[in-house]
C-alpha cells in the first residue's frame, strides 16, 4: 500500500491564493491544460472582477490551437506581460471539479509522477480512453424561446461592449435559432465558427461566454458527449415470433424431433426470448432452421445496466456474530476521521453484507459513499445487492454506461441527489459530496491499477481520499495483497475477519491431481480423476466451473519441420489461434493474420496447434460430453464484440443469467469466471492448468496464483449443496497450491512475506519502473543506459537499481522495451532518483514512463 502511511498536505499544501485579482483590473488564474504537460499556466479573465470557481472547465489558447483546462485557483503575474494570454471561455455554469475532487487530482498527479492535467482528464466522467466533443444542446425552455413562445431574457455579455452591431443581432438569439434548426444539438466549435465567421468583426468570438449566458439562462445545456468507437454492448437474443408479428408463418413449425420441440416450447414461454449463448450447438443449429422459416428471430439486444434485483429487501438477512462484530467496529469508526479497515473474509463470508449496512448507517448519518470493485461490468449481482438495498441512492458508473447517462450519473453525485458511487477504478474521482465511507471490494485484484496513461492503484487513491475526507476506508479479500495485510500487521490499517462462510456450507475442500501421476488424457486436458468428477457432477445435474485462464484455441502454432513458433510482427510474442474467427491473433495488439497453411519460415505445410486455450476447452468438453449444456466465458464471448448464433458467443450478462437459472452444466473460462459470482448450483470447480502462472518472471506470481485459485474455488458449494474443487498441477508441493489445498491464507502470507523480506521487493521496499520503448532498440538501449546513470547518481545508496534490462515482452507494437527497477525502502530517495530520470534527454522517439508502485513485471 502507498497512500495508506503518506500525509499527502505534506506533499502538496493545500493551494493558497498567491495573487490579488484587482477588483478594477483582469484578474489572473491558474490553469492545468488537458496535455501531457507538466505544471501549470497562468491565464487572463478579460472580464474585470469576475471570480472563476476552483474546478471551472474553461478553453484557453495553448500554442495554436484552443484546449481545455482546468482552472486550480489565483494564477502569478508573470514577469513578461506580453505573454499574457486570455481564457477563451468558461464551460458551465458551475465547476466540473469540486475542491475535493481536484486537491485529490493534484495529490495523484504529484505521487505517480503524472502531468496534472492527465489526471483532470482520468477525473472526468469520460473516462481516459475516449476523446470527446462538447456539444450544445437546447432545454425545452430553450425550445419555446427559439421558436418565439417565450420572450428571451435579455443576452448580453456583462463588461463587454459589443456596440450597435451587436445588439441589432442578439448573438444569443442566434444560437438558439441554429440549435432548433439543427433540431436541438450542436457541437460546441460549429457554434463557435460560425460566430467567428457571422460575427461582426466588432464583437470578439467568444462563443464560450455567449453559451455560458444562455446556459446560465436555462436555455441550453453544455456537455461533453464521448465519441466513443466501440459499439455499446449487446446480447444476442433468440425470441419466438408470434402469430400477431409479422412475417411469421401459421403453419406448424418444423420441430418434429422431442429435442426440437421442447426447444420451440422454450422459446414460447421465454417472455425475453432465450440468450444464444445459453444455447447447445444443436439447438443454435434449430434456431438457425426456425429463423429461416420466420419461426424464430434472433436479435441484439443492449446490455442493461445491471441485472434484476434477484430479491429486493431493504433488510438483508440477521448478521452472523462474525459480521455483527465487523459492522460494530466500523460503525463506532464512522464520523471520527479517518481510519482504515481491512476486511479479511473468506469467499461467502458475506463481506458485501457488511459494506451494505455500515453504508446505510452512513448514509442515515447524510454522509455519501463511494465503492470501488474490480470490474463493475464483470459482476452485475453485485450492483444489483446494491440497487435492492439503496434504490435510486445508487450511481452505477458502469463501464457500458451511454455518456450522456454517465454524465447525468456524475451531475447527480455532485448536486447530492444520489449518495453512492459504485464503479471501477476511475469511480475513485466521482463527486460524492460529504464522503463518509469508502469501500474497496476484491482490494486485492490487479485490475485496480491503471496501466495506461496515469498509471495510478484505485486502491491507493481510495485511501488516501477517505484521508483527505476524514472518512472511513473498508479494504475487504477473501485474500488481501500483501501490500495491505503487513500493513494491518504494523497496526496502520485495523483488520477485521470473517472466518466462516455466512451460510451452512463450509469452504469446499480442495483436491489436488497430481499429474505426474495422472497424466492429462489423449486430449492433453483432463486427468482421469477430473474428467470423472464432471462425468458425475453432470449426471447428478449440477453445475461445474472449468477455469483455465488463456483464451483462445491454440497458444502456439509450430513447424513442426523447423520449429519456427509464428509470431507477431509486431511484439515479441506468438500468435494464438482462434478457431471460432479462423484467425491468429496477438494478444498484445490485437493485430489479426491468415492462418498460413505452411511454414512462413520453411515453407513446409507442418506447422501445428499447441497449447490449449479456453475455445479449446470448450470444445473439448462438448465432444467428452455431447449432452451437456456448455458455455463459455473469456474476453472474446464477453465483450461487446460478443458473438452470437455463429461462433457461440453471447454476452456475459447472457451467460451469468443462464448460469443462474441453471441452463448450462459446464462453464469454462478464464479469470473472469472467478470473480465474485455467487451462482448457487455450482458444486464443482476444475482447475486445469494453474502452474502457468505461477512460473511468470513476476515476484508477485505466487501471490497472484494463490489469490486467483483461492478465488476460483470459492465459487463452489455456494448454494444448498457442499462443493468441491479439483486443482491438476505439475507441482504439488508449490507454496501456492499448498495453500490453497487448506484455504490457509495466514500460511502463505507469512512464507511469502519471509521470502519478499528476503529479497527485498515490496511490501518491504518501494518500488518505481522507469519504462522505456521506441521503435529503434538500440536507441531505446541507450537513453535506458542513460536514464539508469541518471537515476543512480540522484538516488545515490538509498536506492537500489536493477537493469536497464529488455522487457520480458521485449516489443509491443513495433516498440522494443526497455525497463529500470528502482526499489527502497527510503521514499524520498526513491522519488528523487525517480524524478532525475525526467532530466535526461531522450531521442524524439523513446518514450519514458515512470510508473510508480508498479504492478505489472512485462
Ligand atoms: P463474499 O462477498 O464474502 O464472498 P457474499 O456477501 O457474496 O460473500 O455472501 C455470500 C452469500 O451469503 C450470499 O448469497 C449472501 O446473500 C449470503 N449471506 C450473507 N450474509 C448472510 C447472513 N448473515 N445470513 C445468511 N446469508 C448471508
Ligand atoms: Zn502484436
Amino acid at each position: 500500500m502507498t497512500g495508506g502511511a503518506e500525509d499527502p498536505d505534506r506533499i502538496f499544501p493545500p493551494a493558497a491564493p498567491r495573487a490579488s485579482t484587482d477588483p478594477a483590473g483582469p484578474s489572473l488564474w491558474e490553469v492545468a491544460v488537458t496535455l501531457p504537460m507538466w505544471g501549470t499556466f497562468t491565464y487572463r479573465d478579460p472580464r474585470p472582477g469576475v471570480h472563476i470557481p476552483t474546478g471551472t472547465q474553461v478553453v484557453v489558447p495553448f500554442g495554436t490551437r484552443m484546449v481545455t483546462g482546468f482552472v486550480l485557483g489565483p494564477g502569478t503575474p508573470l514577469a513578461d506581460e506580453e505573454a499574457l494570454r486570455d481564457i477563451e471561455s468558461v464551460v458551465g455554469a458551475e465547476p466540473a471539479f469540486d475542491p475535493e475532487v481536484l486537491g485529490l487530482c493534484r495529490w495523484a498527479a504529484d505521487y505517480y509522477q503524472a502531468p496534472i492535467g492527465e489526471l483532470l482528464r482520468a477525473g472526468l466522467p469520460q473516462g481516459e480512453r475516449a476523446s470527446s466533443v462538447r456539444l450544445v444542446r437546447l432545454t425545452p425552455r430553450g425550445e419555446r424561446a427559439a421558436r418565439g413562445e417565450d420572450a428571451p431574457p435579455q443576452i448580453t455579455l456583462a463588461g463587454l461592449d459589443l456596440g450597435p452591431a451587436a445588439v441589432d443581432r442578439d448573438p444569443g438569439r442566434e444560437i438558439l435559432r441554429w440549435l432548433l434548426e439543427a433540431e436541438g444539438e450542436l457541437p460546441w466549435r460549429t457554434i463557435a465558427k460560425r460566430l467567428e465567421t457571422e460575427q461582426s468583426p466588432r464583437a470578439p468570438g467568444r462563443a464560450g461566454n455567449r453559451i455560458a449566458r444562455l446556459e446560465e439562462a436555462g436555455l441550453v445545456e453544455v456537455g461533453d458527449e464521448v465519441r466513443d468507437r466501440r459499439a455499446p454492448p449487446t446480447v444476442a437474443v433468440a425470441v419466438a415470433v408470434t402469430p400477431g408479428d409479422a412475417g411469421s408463418a401459421t403453419a406448424e413449425p418444423p420441430v418434429r424431433t422431442p429435442a426440437r420441440r421442447a426447444l420451440w416450447e422454450r422459446l414460447r414461454v421465454a417472455a425475453d426470448g432465450i440468450p444464444t449463448a445459453a444455447l447447445t450447438p444443436a439447438e443454435r443449429a434449430t434456431v438457425r432452421a426456425l429463423s429461416t422459416g420466420g419461426w424464430v428471430r434472433v436479435e441484439r439486444r443492449p446490455l442493461r445496466d445491471v441485472v434484476r434485483p434477484s430479491a429486493p429487501s431493504q433488510e438483508g438477512p440477521t448478521p452472523t456474530e462474525d459480521q455483527a462484530k465487523a459492522m460494530a467496529e466500523i460503525s463506532a469508526a464512522l464520523g471520527q476521521g479517518f481510519a482504515t479497515f481491512l476486511l479479511q473474509g473468506v469467499t461467502g463470508s458475506g463481506k458485501t453484507e457488511v459494506y451494505l449496512r455500515v453504508i446505510a448507517e452512513a448514509r442515515a448519518a447524510g454522509r455519501g459513499a463511494l465503492v470501488l470493485v474490480p470490474e463493475i461490468a464483470l459482476t452485475p449481482q453485485l450492483a444489483g445487492r446494491f440497487r435492492a438495498r439503496f434504490g435510486d441512492d445508487v450511481a452505477v458508473l458502469h463501464s457500458a454506461l451511454a455518456p450522456r447517462e454517465r454524465l447525468r450519473a456524475w451531475r447527480r453525485l455532485r448536486a447530492g441527489e444520489v449518495g453512492i458511487a459504485l464503479g471501477a477504478r476511475s469511480a475513485v474521482f466521482a463527486p460524492v459530496r460529504n464522503l463518509g465511507i469508502v469501500v474497496v471490494d476484491e482490494e486485492h485484484d490487479p485490475s485496480f491499477k491503471q496501466e495506461e496513461g496515469v498509471r495510478y492503484h484505485g486502491r491507493d487513491v481510495a485511501v488516501v481520499r477517505a484521508q483527505r475526507a476524514g472518512a472511513v476506508a473498508v479494504l475487504g479479500s477473501a485474500t488481501p495483497s500483501l501490500e495491505s495485510r503487513y500493513i494491518a500487521q504494523q497496526g496502520r490499517f485495523r483488520r477485521l475477519l470473517l472466518p466462516r462462510r455466512a451460510t451452512p456450507r463450509p469452504l469446499p475442500p480442495v483436491e489436488l491431481v497430481d499429474l505426474r501421476r495422472h497424466p492429462p488424457g489423449a486430449d492433453g486436458l483432463f486427468s482421469t480423476p477430473l474428467a470423472e468428477a464432471v462425468a458425475a457432477n453432470l449426471a447428478a445435474g449440477q453445475q461445474t466451473i472449468l477455469f483455465l485462464n488463456r483464451r483462445g484455441f491454440s497458444t502456439v502454432v509450430l513447424c513442426r519441420a523447423c520449429g519456427h513458433v509464428v509470431r507477431c510482427a509486431h511484439c515479441a510474442v506468438s500468435l494464438t489461434y482462434h478457431r471460432g474467427r479462423e484467425r491468429l491473433v496477438c494478444h498484445y495488439c490485437g493485430t489479426e493474420e491468415a492462418v498460413p497453411s505452411s511454414c512462413p519460415a520453411c515453407r513446409q505445410p507442418r506447422l501445428e496447434r499447441l497449447g490449449i486455450g479456453t475455445e479449446r476447452v470448450e470444445a473439448l468438453v462438448r465432444e467428452r460430453f455431447p449432452g451437456a449444456r456448455v458455455a463459455r466465458l473469456d474476453r472474446d464471448t464477453a465483450g461487446p464484440g460478443g458473438s452470437g448464433v455463429a461462433d457461440g458467443g453471447g454476452g456475459l450478462e447472457a451467460v451469468l443469467r443462464a448460469m443462474n437459472a441453471g441452463e448450462i452444466d459446464i462453464l469454462v473460462g478464464t479469470q473472469m469466471v472467478t470473480k465474485g459470482h455467487d451462482f448457487g448450483g455450482v458444486t464443482l470447480v476444475g482447475v486445469l492448468q494453474p502452474d502457468q502462472a505461477m512460473n511468470l518472471p513476476d515476484f508477485r506470481a505466487a501471490e497472484r496464483a494463490f489469490q486467483l485459485l483461492e478465488q476460483v474455488a470459492g465459487r463452489a458449494g455456494r448454494g444448498d449443496r457442499p462443493g468441491r474443487v479439483l486443482v491438476q498441477t505439475y507441482r504439488p508441493d508449490h507454496p501456492s497450491i499448498i495453500a490453497v489445498q487448506t484455504h490457509d491464507y495466514e500460511g502463505f502470507v507469512r512464507g511469502e512475506l519471509a521470502a519478499r523480506e528476503e529479497v527485498g521487493y515490496p511490501p518491504f521496499t518501494r518500488m518505481v519502473a522507469l519504462r522505456l520503448d521506441g521503435s529503434n532498440a538500440g536507441e531505446v538501449r541507450q537513453a535506458a543506459d542513460a536514464v539508469a546513470r541518471t537515476t543512480a547518481a540522484a538516488g545515490g545508496d538509498r536506492v537500489r537499481l536493477r537493469g536497464p534490462a529488455e522487457a520480458p515482452i521485449a516489443r509491443v507494437r513495433g516498440r522494443a522495451r526497455f525497463q529500470i527497477w528502482l526499489a527502497s525502502s527510503d521514499r524520498p530517495a526513491l522519488t528523487a532518483a525517480a524524478r532525475a530520470a525526467f532530466g535526461v534527454k531522450l531521442g524524439s522517439d523513446v518514450r519514458l514512463v515512470v510508473d510508480v508502485d508498479p504492478q505489472s513485471t512485462l
